[in-house]
């Protein structure tokens, strides 16, 4: 039997919800139970795909091919378990599912309310796909009171009513702020936030109260008593060093427990958390440490290389060391000179990105990587502006460039229109809709003999997540090839260059996939665990 919790916030955003579900994903699995996580989204765009990162953050790539919330990287790191499309819905989602049914006539001359036929189109997605999971997991975007959220909050209420209320538990994340002045906690904005939520008919059964500081007894009482919820499902979420502390913080404040009481699961042995004490240990007492300089866009939000900062944190595990991520704006790279800001660091990386500002920058800091022999990891743009920057400063092609910045003479990234994929042609082109023109999700690559990549791999055939529009320009291989630079994976058919490599430097590695959407906590990614690896030894040689 599958049961369904929900994860609703108040107050206000950004308190962690995703990072709240995807804890309380893993302690569910660490009691045996098989559990699937959702994001639904409130807003109208299809998927985040074509948001700018400023606006929300890491746009997260599933294996097949879903532009996501990045929320879902969360529920992978936590739970190991593969995030699927299904599990990333919005609201503009369900308005094409129901204007699609409406033009289609499905609905036999009706007329087309947002209840019943949206909220019905809500709750199919809750159950569609769900695999028979003990657990279903479906984080609410957004907090309770915003309008566009309605129709969500509706359709759990409504899917609680059908279901029995012994099947649906309601989590809500609210605030506990620390008031200077009053030396206080103050549990008001909780109640209001849960006052907010009765309205719409849902009485959350569980509260987790985000804190600064441990909440006293007193408190909780009293939000318990105000909020009519039991007195040890106030479970207080303080804030922890790391967010791998999160489960085991959770599990002290009797959260699982108090899931299992509500479903009427008779307690059963604690559950197994000794990876996430050993996770935890690792990264509080570290032997060492590397500065790794990040060298992009948006650095300003670390939102935006969320999946990455946690892969270079799993590498520095690998490595027992503290991984110092240092954030480089290329656009600040490119008007100060790429020397002083990259002096002290152990290991360069240009990330994925898009547009043509801050690629000098990028550049600068490529050539500062490949000339002083500092380990270089190039993910994504960073590859395609790795093969520019061997084009132009090593094989003397002057004009190299890549046709996303307009024409130029040598197109050494350009657009493909057509490969081959499991046999079959798939096709692009450049007049598609922005949100379809890229290539998306997993696909597979074949490593070449003696390159550094497939003794780090430990694999002939690989399969990592892709997210562009540009690739490689084969073409150029041999002049590349001339230059120092080796073409390292290719996809199957060998018309896409996946990773490009210098075999007369320390660590020089350009990927055109996404591996920091894969890497987890206790599986690092071998490109991360290899890079920081290189970041040791480079250590110790300045
Ligand atoms: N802008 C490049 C492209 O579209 C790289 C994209 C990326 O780094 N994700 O191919």
């Amino acid at each position: 039997m599958t049961r369904y919790i929900f994860v609703t916030g108040g107050v206000v955003s950004s308190l962690g919800k995703g990072l709240a579900s995807a804890a309380l994903g893993a302690l569910l699995q660490a009691r045996g139970y098989r559990v699937r996580l959702r994001k639904f989204d409130p807003y109208l765009n299809v998927d985040p795909g074509t948001m700018s990162p400023f606006q929300h953050g890491e746009v997260y790539v599933t294996d097949d091919g879903a532009e996501t919330d990045l929320d879902l990287g969360h529920y992978e790191r936590f739970t190991g378990v593969p995030a699927r499309r299904s599990d990333s819905v919005t609201a503009g989602q369900i308005y094409q599912t129901v204007i699609a049914r409406e033009r289609r006539g499905d609905y036999l001359g009706g007329t087309v309310q947002v209840i019943p036929h949206v909220t019905d189109a809500i709750k199919e997605a809750i159950v569609r796909d769900s695999d028979g999971a003990d657990f279903v997991l479906v984080e609410i975007g957004g907090t309770v009171g915003d309008i566009e959220g309605l129709p969500f909050f509706e359709s759990i209420r409504q899917f609680a009513y059908e279901q029995g209320r012994d099947r649906v538990m309601f989590v809500h994340l609210t605030l506990a702020p620390y008031i200077e002045t009053a030396g206080e906690l103050k549990t008001k904005p909780t109640q209001h936030s849960v006052k907010e939520l009765r309205s719409i008919g849902i009485g959350p059964d569980l509260l987790l109260c985000r804190a600064d500081r441990p909440i006293p007894e007193s408190e909780r009482r009293k939000i318990a008593l105000f909020c009519n919820v039991r007195e040890d499902c106030v479970i207080p979420a303080t804030d922890v060093e790391t967010i791998y502390e999160v489960p085991l913080s959770y599990h002290a404040h009797g959260f699982d427990t108090q899931v299992m009481r509500y479903f009427g699961i008779a307690e059963e042995p604690a559950p197994d958390l000794s990876a996430w004490e050993e996770i935890v240990k690792r990264t509080r007492s570290p032997e060492g440490e590397v500065a790794i300089a990040v060298v992009g866009k948006y650095t300003g939000l670390r939102d935006a290389y969320k999946s990455l900062f946690e892969a270079l944190t799993h590498g520095g595990v690998a490595n027992s060391v503290r991984v110092d991520t240092r954030w480089i704006e290329a656009d600040e790279l490119e008007t100060n000179g790429s020397a002083s800001a990259l002096e002290s660091v152990h290991g360069v990386l240009v990330p994925g990105g898009f547009g043509e500002r801050g690629v000098p920058g990028k550049i600068a800091a490529v050539k500062y990587a490949r000339t002083r022999r500092v380990p270089y990891f190039g993910i994504c743009f960073g590859m395609q502006l790795a093969v520019i920057e061997t084009a132009r400063n090593v094989a003397g092609i002057a004009g190299a460039g890549s046709t996303e910045f307009g024409p130029c003479d040598d197109p050494v990234i350009g657009l493909m229109t057509e490969w081959d994929r499991n046999g079959e042609v798939e096709r692009r082109n450049a007049g598609d809709n922005l949100g379809g023109t890229m290539r998306l999700g997993a696909y597979e690559a074949v490593l070449e003999k003696g390159s550094r990549v497939r003794s780090v791999y430990r694999q002939e055939r690989i399969f990592e997540r892709h997210r562009h529009r540009y690739e490689m320009n084969i073409g150029y291989r041999e002049r590349l090839d001339d230059a120092g630079m080796r073409v390292a994976g290719l996809s199957p058919d060998g018309a896409l260059t996946e990773i490009v490599e210098r075999p007369d430097h320390p660590w020089f590695v350009g990927v055109q996939f996404h591996p920091e959407l894969t890497s987890r906590p206790f599986q690092p990614h071998p490109l991360f665990a290899s890079f920081i690896e290189a970041a040791v030894k480079q250590a110790r040689l300045v």
